[in-house]
């Protein structure tokens, strides 16, 4: 297994890097302040081409391997995880589905724009009741003449509410009201399709930048083009998006743990006590080590989960490890790395004190770390 980067590739990351160096870090820390999705970076973004990511040229995209789009992740990611964050949800559940299981009508249609980067795309699967429980969603699309009519409420929904939002793809149910095996379809709901209606931007511990909100649908009625593959498919279609999803949390986590181990060995070495840099105490050295193997263990894991969709091979529970493993790695990372920084790494206005907000939710999003363990056991034969 070869898991060195190819030209295209490692062009690709350098070109994030001089973004992610040039850009993001520069200005992404006044909208994690003004907590505010900046949309003028993603938009940026879009004119580099890294909107389209995993998308083929021929709708749009750059056609990139997910091994590309993981050492991209680690650039982006190192600069500011709310820009990370947003940008990975457009680039794999916001884009994908219509990739995957749309007909080339639909991809015209919806997906070349988000594609090309003029606009952020949606995921639409999480309740306020339905949860790690998806198939508990209560969101129903009624057959019409002609359509289909949806009634429900999504929750915690990123990239729906921007100024630079298209609309969402969600999951419906669609077995008659009055009953039978329960069956789903996912559909596309344009921003401003009457009776789509969403609540104001929640606020997280960390990801500030991220916009994330509930979603309302009241008698919305959409065409039957705008209902995505087969009325019946459609948990299986977001599942299996949601597994290049994991890959892209993991990628994300990687990026967080270098931040912050880059930061700490910087603080390590210019902070003093007791007559030197901490950094020549070993309980502060043995710190710096546990991260940096981690992260290496980590880093193997995803890139081995992404090398595994690219070569067409199955990748379920590898996606799932890399999740739960990069995740927990993060988070410990980020509360050692603020030990290290001390009082400073506990002020909001420290770059540590971000990253530390923004960790926890790694654990959370895009199917919690019980739920990964869920997966790998099952996958296990258990
Ligand atoms: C910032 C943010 C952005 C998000 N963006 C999106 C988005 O764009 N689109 C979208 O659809 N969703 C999104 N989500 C939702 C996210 O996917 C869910 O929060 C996540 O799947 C967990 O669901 P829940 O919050 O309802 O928790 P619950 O499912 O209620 O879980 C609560 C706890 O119970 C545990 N638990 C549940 N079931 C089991 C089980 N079988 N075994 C063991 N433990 C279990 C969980 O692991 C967790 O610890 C986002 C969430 C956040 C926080």
């Amino acid at each position: 297994m070869d898991l060195s980067l190819t030209e295209a590739e490692r062009d690709l990351a350098e070109l994030c890097r001089q973004f992610a160096t040039k850009e993001i870090a520069r200005r992404a820390p006044a909208a994690w302040e003004r907590a505010e999705c900046p949309t003028d970076l993603l938009r940026e973004m879009g004119q580099l081409g890294l909107l389209g990511m995993l998308i083929p040229e021929e709708w749009g995209g750059i056609g990139m391997s997910t091994v590309g789009f993981v050492a991209a992740m680690e650039q982006i990611g190192l600069a500011d995880q709310s820009v990370a964050a947003a940008w990975q949800a457009h680039v794999t559940i916001g884009s994908l589905p219509l990739y995957l299981f749309g007909n080339d009508t639909q991809r015209e249609r919806w997906l070349r724009p988000l594609a090309e980067g003029h606009v952020l795309g949606a995921f639409g699967l999480t309740e306020p009741e339905a949860g790690s429980d998806a198939r508990n969603i209560t969101t129903r699309a009624e057959r019409r003449e002609g359509g289909w009519l949806i009634n429900g409420r999504k929750a915690f929904i990123s990239n729906a509410g921007t100024d630079m939002s298209f609309g969402v793809t969600l999951l419906a149910r669609t077995e008659p009201a009055e009953g039978g095996a329960p069956r789903f379809g996912s559909f596309v709901v344009e921003k401003d399709t009457p009776g789509f209606s969403m609540g104001p931007k929640l606020r997280g511990i960390g990801w500030r930048g991220l916009d994330t909100r509930e979603l309302y649908f009241d008698d919305v009625w959409v065409p039957d083009e705008h209902l995505i593959g087969d009325p019946d498919l459609g948990m299986g279609q977001f599942l299996a998006t949601l597994e290049v999803g994991r890959i892209s949390i993991a990628a994300l986590s990687l990026s967080l743990t270098q931040a912050v181990l880059d930061l700490a060995i910087e603080y390590a070495q210019r902070r003093q006590q007791f007559g030197r840099p901490i950094s020549q105490f070993q309980a502060v050295q043995f710190k710096l080590a546990d991260i940096a193997t981690e992260l290496e263990a980590a880093r193997w894991l995803t890139y081995r989960a992404a090398y595994l969709r690219d070569t067409g091979q199955p990748f379920l529970k590898e996606a799932s490890m890399a999740k739960l493993k990069a995740s927990r790695v993060a988070t410990a990372a980020a509360s050692e790395a603020v030990q290290i920084h001390g009082g400073v790494g506990y002020m909001l206005d420290s770059a540590v004190a971000r990253f530390y907000c923004d960790a926890k939710v790694l654990e959370i999003g895009e199917g919690t770390n019980e739920i990964q363990h869920v997966v790998i056991a099952r996958a296990l034969g258990c």
